[in-house]
């Protein structure tokens, strides 16, 4: 008998379907995509028009990053969310961006659609208790190390409090091989779409860390039944501030687009 209950499909066989705006999250197959870090306004309402004319769904970006050096840029912090709800105004497109700190749960709450927890956060409980008393949609990203019981455990943390609003992500977990940034774990598709109701995203940016395995992994994820993708897309990787060696150009995400459609016939409409 798994020890979590409410996450459980025995306990609840239909799926979740969370909807927002033309996304059906659980139902069909969901693109989100985005820029790791919101950098600046004219780079995000860029990418906001373009994404949305490529038929992605929900728009992501970091205006609190999580990241592995102090050193490194770490968002633009309020003024990124600002940025992020006007191209939602300018897009039409709903917003996802991450929470690192449970002080700033009602700012985030104000300005996404969506609110992430990373991976890093994954078993932060505090947090995730916390995102249980809000009615947001919430997506856990599973943590770097995490089982599929401990990722089901904490998304359980959540529910537990009252928010039923939960999508799952699978980001690639830790292995030997440094040829790639993490090795996105496509077991996890199937058995977390066999073990729970909640709705399942994939990440194959984070999952593989490197541009030219985006696109492939992102099929493979859908193909074993993944509710859709998150994929980070940025107009110039090279001077990306942060992620742009997995991160797509705009023509590589029309291109990832148009192939998925052999996956997920749905998205060819
Ligand atoms: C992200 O989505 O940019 C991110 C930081 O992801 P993860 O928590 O999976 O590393
Ligand atoms: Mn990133």
């Amino acid at each position: 008998m798994p020890s979590y209950k409410l996450v459980s499909r025995d306990n609840h066989p239909q799926n979740t379907v969370i909807k927002l705006g033309t996304a059906q999250i659980g139902k069909g197959t969901t693109i989100i995509a985005g820029p790791c870090a919101v950098e600046n306004r004219e780079t995000m309402h860029r990418l906001a028009s373009s994404l949305s004319s490529l038929g992605v769904h929900i728009l992501r970006g970091g205006a609190y990053k999580p990241r592995t050096s102090p050193y490194s840029f770490d968002g633009l912090g309020k003024e990124g969310l600002k940025i992020l709800a006007e191209a939602r105004k300018y897009s039409g497109l709903p917003i996802i961006t991450e929470l690192t700190d449970v002080r700033h749960i009602d700012l985030l709450c104000a300005y996404a659609d969506i609110i992430q927890v990373g991976s890093r956060n994954m078993q932060n409980f505090s947090l995730l208790k916390e995102l249980g008393r809000v009615n947001h949609p919430v997506m856990l990203k599973r943590g770097l190390s995490a089982t599929l019981e401990e990722w089901l455990l904490a998304a359980e943390y959540i529910m537990a409090e009252g928010n039923h609003n939960i999508i799952l992500c699978e980001r690639g977990i830790r292995s030997f091989d440094s040829y790639t940034r993490n090795t996105f774990d496509i077991n996890a598709v199937p058995a977390i779409k066999n073990l729970s109701h909640l709705p399942l995203i994939a990440d194959p940016s984070h999952g593989t860390g490197r541009r030219e395995l985006v696109a492939p992994v992102a099929k493979a994820a859908l193909a074993a039944g993944a509710d859709g993708i998150m994929v980070e897309v940025h107009p110039q990787p090279a001077q990306a501030l942060s992620d742009g060696q997995q991160s797509l150009t705009l023509d590589e995400m029309a291109q990832m687009m148009a192939q998925l459609k052999s996956v997920a016939p749905q998205l060819a409409g």
